[in-house]
């Protein structure tokens, strides 16, 4: 992300698109800080669904009637749109899934499982989502693959002298492939995507990227990161929940991979005995599409693409700045890097001798919804010797004010729980 000074949000005019950031939660004004589990939707995306259901439903790539042939051209100038904002050259290159999850078990299986086996070496990371971990477990299971990790150091980055290491390797053990995160979703860092991809690609080493927490904060472009896949889901960014994208980087790609799903939608002809297949990305996407959500989510990227992302890196830097500003002096234990331009928007931390839980309940009575758990990450959690941390998460549609607000909840729990 570049430094260059930008046009500061209009932060007021974006929150006036978000009904919902209108609305009281126990008796206080929704202060929503929970941005990186999912984002809230803007008009323009809530519009986009109830237009699609008003005047153009109906099943896609099957009927020839007038709404069928509608729907499916909405449906499929959503995956050029999608194509457009991750730069890739054609739509065929996004496969619809129901977001970064499915995402990732598609590659795991239609790739993995071709191309992989017994004793060939996947890397990962020790900041990785569960949606970038166990896909691989299973696969390690299936295919006997071993997984090695890259450390996360104790200031929250990649330790990324093992990466390097890693991927210059040329003896039995090269990974095969890498698949990592480009930014954690606890610590907030964002990881050298493009040149841990440079030096994959150098080694031979196919690379997946999980873009969930990345695409949110503006246009990813993918010949830029030069990534084989990139898998992210819409709701984080704007969209409905229930669709994402898998973004395949290279077409060639494609034929090292088999289907994983079978049903309609996947064939070109099919017998009682056996079947042939579409070509790709049909080929991938078994049964009937998320196309409203997949149309609205098209909605979420024009918005998104509407602002300057370096704009809404800054913003998001200023408030975090405020937030680890604030927070600091009180005595909590904040995962992750100092710099709040190395982990824009994700502040996690843990408030000794009193469980998550408790405080995002404390805080929810105020209005604030935050995140308490493990993040779907329990293995980082383990590395830095917690079982759960809180975790505010900042947007495009969040305010100063709404951090102070928080800092204000904090303390007031803090003491309650030292009575
Ligand atoms: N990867 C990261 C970094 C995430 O933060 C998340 C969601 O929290 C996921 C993957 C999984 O996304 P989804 O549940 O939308 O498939």
């Amino acid at each position: 992300m570049t430094t260059v000074s930008a046009r500061p949000l209009d932060v007021a005019a974006i929150r006036r698109d978000f009904p919902i950031l209108s609305t009281e939660v126990n008796g206080r004004p929704l202060v929503y800080l929970d941005s990186a589990a999912t984002s809230q939707k803007p008009r323009q995306v809530i519009d986009a669904l109830t237009d699609f259901y008003s005047t153009s439903c109906a099943n896609v790539h099957r009927s020839v009637h007038h709404l069928a042939e509608r729907a499916t051209n909405k449906f499929e100038g959503a995956r050029a749109r999608v194509a457009r904002f991750v730069n890739v050259a054609t739509p065929e290159q996004i496969i619809w899934t129901r977001g970064t999850t499915e995402s990732i078990n598609l590659v795991a299986n239609a790739w993995g499982d071709r191309n992989l086996a017994a004793g060939d070496v996947v890397l990962l990371t020790e900041m990785d989502h569960h949606a970038n971990l166990v896909p691989w477990h299973l696969l390690a299971k299936r295919r006997g693959v071993k997984l090695q990790f890259v450390p996360v150091l104790d200031d929250g980055k990649l330790d990324l002298e093992f990466a390097h290491a890693r991927l210059a390797d040329d003896g039995p053990d090269r990974p095969k492939l890498f698949a990592f995160t480009a930014k954690s979703n606890v610590l907030g860092t964002e990881n050298p995507v493009a040149d841990l991809c440079r030096r994959a690609h150098a080694a031979g080493i196919v690379t997946v990227v999980d873009g969930a927490q990345s695409l949110p904060h503006g246009p990813v472009d993918v010949a830029a990161l030069g990534c084989d896949f990139l898998a992210f889901s819409a709701h984080k960014a704007l969209g409905p929940m229930g669709v994402g994208c898998l973004v395949v980087g290279r077409p060639a790609l494609y034929e090292r991979m088999d289907p994983w799903q079978g049903g309609g939608e996947m064939i070109r002809r099919v017998r009682l005995e056996d079947s042939t297949y579409a070509d790709p990305p049909l080929r991938f996407e078994a049964g009937t599409p998320s196309a409203a959500d997949a149309i609205a989510f098209a909605a979420a990227l024009d918005y998104l693409e509407a602002l300057d992302p370096v704009a809404i890196h800054e913003h998001e830097v200023r408030l975090t700045a405020l937030a680890l500003d604030l927070l600091r002096p009180m005595g909590l234990r904040i995962l992750g890097t100092d710099d709040p331009a190395q982990r824009a928007g994700i502040v996690a931390f843990d408030v000794p001798d009193v469980h998550p839980h408790d405080v995002a309940t404390l805080l929810d009575g105020r209005g604030i919804a935050v995140r308490a758990g493990h993040h779907c990450a329990q293995p980082l959690m383990r590395r830095f010797g917690v079982q759960a941390t809180t975790r505010a998460s900042f947007y495009l549609y969040n305010t100063e004010d709404e951090v102070r607000a928080l800092a204000e909840g904090l303390a007031a729990a803090m003491e309650y729980f030292r009575r």
